[in-house]
């Protein structure tokens, strides 16, 4: 019996360097005047990741201190 892959774990998260562009991109959006999660969520959508509601956090330390920014973000 072969799991399919990725499905329940291992979800493909964006990587540090694209978690990285993403804060950056939220910290131009924070000068604009948008806030911070306009400029991170649409860099990581326009990556074709998405946040997913429906599976469990993936943080490292499973949200043990709090949720990251990247926290459900998969593709
Ligand atoms: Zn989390």
């Amino acid at each position: 019996m072969v799991a399919p892959p990725d499905v329940a774990q291992g979800h493909s998260g964006p990587s540090d360097e694209e978690v990285l562009a993403a804060l950056r991109a939220g910290y131009r959006s924070i000068d604009d005047g948008y806030g911070f999660y306009p400029g991170f969520d649409g860099w990581l959508e326009s990556l074709g990741y998405r946040r997913r509601g429906d599976i469990d956090c993936t943080c490292p330390d499973r949200g043990y201190r709090g949720h990251l920014p990247e926290c459900r973000w998969v593709r």
